[in-house]
Parts: C-alpha cells; structure tokens; sequence
C-alpha cells in the first residue's frame, strides 16, 4: 500500500489515546545530553529490540518507537527515521529525522568526517 494511503487509513481510525499516554508514560524526558545536541534526549524505558530501539505496539502494528514518535509529531512515515542524536533510545520528535536511505548514508558520511576532524 503506498504511504499515503496508509498515513489516510492511520489518521482516519480513531486515536487510541490510551495506548497513546501509555506510550508517554514509557518516556524519560530527562535523558542524557550528547555532546553535539543542545537539548536532552527522550529516552525510551520500555521494551527494546537487540540494536536499543524502543518497541511498541499500537493500532495492531508492532512499532518502533522512534519511528511512532516522529509519525505522531509530523504526520509522515519515511522509510526511514534516523537519530540526529545518534541515540536509538531517544524518541525526542526534535532529534528525529526523516529520510531515505541515501540521505541516512550521507549522514553516516557527514558524521564520519566531522568526527575524523574532531580527532586531528
Ligand atoms: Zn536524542
């Protein structure tokens, strides 16, 4: 189903705002602060897969919770959803971004020279 339609049919079923505060009640807003951020992470308390992304499962899917927080925050559903705090935890809407896969690649590129010339 192409996004679009999916993004229709998410937005048109009614809001299970009871799985929905519990999904805030599985966020500490007092996560850590990386050092390239200007603001705290929020961190995910409640289950995670091996690679430290939250889980949860909401509307019949089994979700991560990044990618739930940034669908809920922006209404989008990219096919990918990457950290710009680089902290698979962190649900923070501010510190999600949204891209494809060359765009997550380009990051890595990015982060990788910015970080060779930390070290120099
Ligand atoms: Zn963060």
């Amino acid at each position: 189903m192409p996004v679009e339609l999916r993004l229709t049919a998410f937005f048109s079923a009614p809001v299970d705002s009871e799985a929905l505060s519990k999904f805030w009640l599985k966020v500490d807003k007092r996560g850590p602060t990386q050092d390239h951020m200007d603001t705290r992470c929020w961190s995910w308390t409640g289950a995670s897969n091996a690679d430290g992304y939250g889980r949860f499962y909401y509307k019949g899917r089994d979700w991560l919770a990044h990618r739930l927080s940034f669908l809920l925050a922006t209404g989008k559903e990219p096919k990918t959803v990457l950290h710009k705090c680089n902290n698979p935890a962190c649900v923070r809407p501010s510190h999600l971004q949204g891209g494809d896969t060359k765009d997550n690649l380009l990051d890595l590129l990015i982060d990788r020279i910015y970080t060779d010339r930390d070290v120099a």
